[in-house]
């Protein structure tokens, strides 16, 4: 083969392959927030960094702080808290439980993995902590005594917004649209409806923005930390702390602490229905949510959970969506597609090199 063609062909092959042998950057997402962990805000818990590594058997100044957190979600007795700020055999078997629910490593000590869970913005919820199921392949869980809203089924439930106590940064028209279609995607999978009421004091489920104390024993805690909490039936109280920067899409909303109301607006309305935390990281029920993160589908194992309790919605077919999950598949097999259309026009291209030459 002489030089000319030869340096040609060796051109047109790199220009080929291109994109396979200097993968181009993956363009960064539309504002690309930085990680929570850097983003300072009202709550105690990115303190916690300064506990990264430790492990049993040492005394950590501070450390009562994570064992109220600990508490408060579930993993911890009061009575356990007593020891200060020792790191305790009673504190490494709260770890360790943390660590199995959250679907971490589990090691007992507080390792990067473990702080960076703990730091993440959560629902204010506690994470019941059943025993008989820890090894079962199922997530999802209910509150203690398994409460649902005792009704004959088919059902409707109603819903209305404190008249009072709402997002500053919001229209109310835009807060109903969101609640509108997160209320749908509970209604699309078990036979229960929900309507707005027009008078707040008679309806089901009762939905406001609350800022710190607010008469319920839950406390917010300003930007990030605990972002809302939901009770338990037939409570009906769904609360959103008024101090996050709630986000109807995050393209009009840039700031790095933005919160998708979406998302935990349907995390919200499992708990009033009747479903506890998930143990699924992929679950809409799973505790923690980062910001900007959008997370509002039902899953298989959210629908499963709350269909156990209300059965299912006589419209809604499983198949269809696990025909929808596995389709994200498509972009992989048109990649190995074209990988192969560009094999098969190079080994062209040098068959007509070597007829020319
Ligand atoms: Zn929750
Ligand atoms: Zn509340």
């Amino acid at each position: 083969m002489s030089p000319i063609p030869t340096m040609f062909f060796s051109f047109f092959l790199l220009l080929l392959f291109y994109p396979s042998c200097f993968p181009a950057r993956t363009a960064p997402l539309s504002s690309s927030p930085e990680p929570a962990t850097t983003i300072n805000h009202n709550s105690t818990w990115p303190n916690f960094q300064k506990f990264l590594d430790a492990s049993k058997g040492r005394h950590f100044s501070g450390i009562s702080e994570l064992k109220k957190y600990m508490q408060r979600f579930g993993y911890l007795q009061v009575t356990d808290t007593t020891s200060g700020d020792e790191f305790d055999e009673r504190f490494e078997f709260a770890v360790a439980r943390y660590q199995r629910k959250l679907g971490l490593t589990v090691t007992g000590k507080l390792d990067s993995d473990t702080i960076s869970e703990m730091t993440l913005p959560r629902c204010g919820v506690s994470d019941t902590l059943p025993t008989s199921n820890l090894h079962a392949v199922r997530h999802y869980n209910y509150f203690n005594g398994k409460p649902r809203w005792s009704r004959a089924i088919p059902t409707t439930l109603t819903y209305a917004f404190s008249p009072n106590c709402m997002a500053s940064n919001l229209k109310l028209s835009d807060i109903r649209l969101v609640f509108r279609r997160a209320f749908s995607r509970w209604s699309a999978v078990i036979p229960v409806n929900f309507t707005e009421a027009e008078t707040y004091g008679f309806s089901d489920i009762k939905i406001g923005f609350y800022t710190g104390d607010h008469d319920d024993g839950e406390p917010f805690d300003g930007v990030l930390g605990v972002l809302a909490h939901g009770f338990s039936p037939e409570s009906g109280k769904l609360h959103l702390d008024a101090a996050e920067t709630w986000a109807l899409d995050f393209e009009s909303e840039k700031s790095r602490v933005a919160v998708d109301l979406e998302s935990v607006a349907t995390h919200e309305i499992g708990h009033v229905l009747g479903l506890a935390h998930s143990f699924d990281k992929e679950s809409v029920m799973y505790p923690s949510l980062k910001p900007r993160e959008k997370k509002m589908d039902l899953k298989v194992d959210d629908i499963e959970g709350i269909q156990q309790l209300y059965g299912s919605n006589p419209n809604f077919n499983i198949k269809t969506l696990s025909q929808s999950d596995t389709s994200s598949n498509h972009g992989i097999d048109s990649k190995i597609e074209l990988r192969s259309s560009r094999w098969s026009f190079a080994i062209a291209m040098l068959a007509i090199m070597f007829v020319v030459c």
